[in-house]
């Protein structure tokens, strides 16, 4: 039978009763950056659920991860504040020293230091990730970092960052995704020594950045595995993270269900609960259907990482499945509430604005289908 982990839903459930609307409204006006909420699920022991119990964490497995972060949507609040914390810590666990892993899990899994901060998009490059132009060199006993990212979330509250960069050219004939290397760099002795940061004014509360590198000098030991092998470690973390962000709108999408069917069933229009009339409650019904058949793929998908089982295809097919899922009923919902939907007080626009960021990131719709496409179907590559 499936683990449903219902004594950690119960306790995420708890920790987010004392952040309600009026705190999550507040950040979102003020673009504020959660501390308290991020506090208490570190001091929760949440944010450390994947790291292993040897470093301190609590050594749980992503399908675990997921209940947590669908229960945090589905609360109303917004996991994606310290999210990249589960899901970048693969590519530290499964391809880092074991210098670099005492180094920083404990720490991280105290909760003294965050690991938020994932930098891979940049400007020119957009979804190739191939073609990024960040580069580090090899100077000495030091790596010298050059370079642009563009979206990198939470960089401002995040002690370190993963980053990934070119340590050699993109060469003819060769794997474009040769010669790309991963960086775990100490952001706090990296500001304004060759690392400056500018958050990017946006549709949601992301925290969202351009971070900028000049001859940012970081010490050999900065370097994750080998140079040149990044994009294979990161490959790993990126079903993680699809995985992860796929129960994120499990949770939003209940939560729309959720707020959807209630207030179809008190709303009176023309002497009736509009939620009598079919013309609301299908919507509803099928936004639950898509949600209920997407969740089963995110089980799946979790149930097969965690058994270190290949698991490209169910990654991307959940998190393309659970993002329509989501959209399918944020759209609903707005529709259910009327003008109500667009008012501020009920959190429906502000969740609507948030779960529409799944259909672009961490990848758009249109790159899993490709994906889907060539890997899956056996079609030729389209681009
Ligand atoms: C709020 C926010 C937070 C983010 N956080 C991070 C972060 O923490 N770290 C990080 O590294 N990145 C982050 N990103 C970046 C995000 O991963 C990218 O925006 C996303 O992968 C799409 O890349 P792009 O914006 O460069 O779009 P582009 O690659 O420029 O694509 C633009 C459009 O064209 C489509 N397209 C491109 N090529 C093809 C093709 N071959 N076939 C069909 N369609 C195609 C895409 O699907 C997309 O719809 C974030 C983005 C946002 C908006």
């Amino acid at each position: 039978m499936t683990e449903t982990f219902d004594d950690i839903r119960a306790a995420v459930r708890a920790v987010c009763v004392p952040f309600g609307s009026a705190y999550w409204q507040q950040l979102d006006r003020e673009r504020g950056y959660p501390e308290a909420f991020v506090k208490a699920l570190t001091d929760a022991g949440f944010l450390a659920a994947l790291i292993p119990q040897d470093y301190g964490g609590s050594g749980l497995g992503v399908a675990a991860a997921c209940a947590i972060l669908e229960e945090i949507q589905h609360s109303g609040g917004n996991g994606a504040v310290c999210h990249a914390q589960m899901y970048v810590m693969g590519t530290l666990l499964r391809h880092g020293s074991e210098d670099q892993k005492q180094a920083y899990l404990p720490q991280i899994a105290a909760g003294t230091l965050r690991l938020q901060a994932f930098a891979v998009t940049e400007p020119t490059s957009g979804t190739d990730t191939s073609r990024i132009r960040t580069v580090a060199s090899r100077d000495g006993e030091d790596w010298v970092i050059n370079g642009q990212k563009v979206w990198t979330s939470r960089a401002e509250h995040s002690d370190l960052m993963l980053l990934l960069a070119r340590t050699a050219a993109r060469q003819d004939g060769a794997k474009p995704h040769e010669g790309l290397s991963v960086f775990l760099i100490d952001m706090r002795a990296a500001v304004g020594r060759g690392l400056s940061i500018r958050p990017i004014p946006a549709m949601i509360n992301h925290h969202a950045c351009e971070v900028f590198f000049e001859d940012l000098r970081v010490p050999a030991a900065s370097l994750i595995g080998e140079a040149g092998r990044g994009f294979r470690y990161i490959l790993d973390g990126m079903n993680a993270e699809r995985i992860l962000i796929a129960a994120e709108c499990i949770g939003d999408a209940r939560w729309f269900i959720d707020k959807a069917a209630a207030y179809a069933g008190e709303r009176r229009v023309f002497d009736r609960p509009i939620g009598q009339n079919q013309g609301i409650q299908f919507p509803i019904a099928r936004a639950f259907a898509a949600t209920e058949a997407a969740a089963l793929m995110v089980e799946k998908a979790a149930r097969l990482f965690d058994a270190g089982k290949p698991c490209g295809p169910e990654a991307n097919l959940a998190k393309l499945l659970a993002a329509d899922a989501s959209w399918q009923a944020a759209d609903m919902c707005l529709q259910t509430h009327g003008g109500f939907g667009f008012a501020v007080e009920y959190d429906v626009e502000r969740k609507f604005r948030e779960t529409r960021l799944y259909q672009v990131a961490p990848i758009s719709t249109n790159l899993i289908l490709a994906y889907i496409a060539e890997h899956v179907l056996g079609l030729p590559r389209s681009y």
